[in-house]
């Protein structure tokens, strides 16, 4: 078995936001990472960014044989894929009396059946390893909470999660564990043109009073993909700053006094 300091990972959506605070954080830990978008440009910059022995490779999840060369690759540069963090999402809004079905079929093709293309890619290789960790990107939408806008969103999130339960159980004989974070609301470059406003008001509604780092995810991501959480499988871990535990304004104006 590879040692913890060289082993290798692929990152899907790890050019930008919570995906390559992923790669960075994997890559300070000692990973080869695979960082993966469908900009080859972009992907590459990231990798020479984060770290010598990071890769870019273009690649679509939402696309079959796209993800099979993104295995490929992995095998080829690293001689293993010990990790795959499944991270690509988007996450266009759209209420559901304007919502098209092409909408909802590009959210559920690159959040849902991407993540069923990315982790179906790195099975031969962690089957025959007799080890793999796969950590899924959900998110509270979804799974634990609703958002005008986002239906095929949190419908496609909290899918992911079927999904990890019953791959979970498939995969426990080949010493492979899949588990999922859940992020609350984390601080992205997406988020950099709200303004000041929107972003306190966002930061007003979590007890921790302040939106989530995209090193917060890495964390529990790292986590999930170490030798210590080699017995833990088919799980979730929310992580939000206590977002998703009020059960009221109330109970946030309560935190005052
Ligand atoms: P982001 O900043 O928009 O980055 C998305 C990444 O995914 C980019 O690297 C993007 O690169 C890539 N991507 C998009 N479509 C792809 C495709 N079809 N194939 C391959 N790569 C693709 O997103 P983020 O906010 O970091 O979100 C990342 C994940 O976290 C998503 O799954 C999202 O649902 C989840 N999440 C985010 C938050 C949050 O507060 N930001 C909260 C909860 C959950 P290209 O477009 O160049 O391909």
């Amino acid at each position: 078995m590879a040692s913890e300091t060289t082993k290798a990972a692929i990152v899907t959506g790890g050019t930008k936001g919570i995906g390559k605070g992923i790669a960075r954080g994997f890559s300070q830990a000692g990973y080869r990472v695979l960082v993966v978008s469908r900009n080859a440009a972009e992907a590459d910059a990231v990798a020479a960014e984060i770290g010598q022995e990071a890769s870019g490779f273009a690649a679509d999840v939402s696309d079959e044989a796209s993800m099979e060369a993104m295995a490929a690759a992995a095998l080829e540069r690293f001689g293993a894929i010990d990790a795959l963090c499944a991270n690509a999402g988007i996450f266009p809004a759209a209420k559901l009396s304007e919502m098209t079905v092409a909408d909802f079929d590009q959210v559920m093709s690159v959040n849902l059946k991407g993540t069923f293309l990315s982790v179906k890619a790195v099975l031969p290789a962690m089957k025959a390893a007799g080890r793999g960790r796969i950590v899924l990107t959900s998110s509270i939408t979804g799974p634990i909470t609703g958002y005008p806008g986002w239906s095929h969103y949190g419908a496609s999130k909290a899918g992911q999660l079927g999904f990890m339960r019953t791959a979970a159980i498939e995969l426990a004989p080949f010493g492979i564990t899949v588990n999922s974070v859940l992020p609350g609301n984390i601080m992205t470059e997406g988020l950099d043109g709200l303004g000041q406003d929107y972003l306190d008001k966002m930061a007003a509604s979590i007890p921790m009073k302040r939106l989530g780092s995209v090193d917060d995810i890495a964390a529990a991501a790292l986590f999930f993909a170490s030798d210590a959480a080699g017995y833990v499988t088919g799980q979730t871990i929310v992580v939000d700053g206590g977002q998703v535990l009020p059960e009221s304004l109330g109970a946030l104006e309560a935190m005052e006094g």
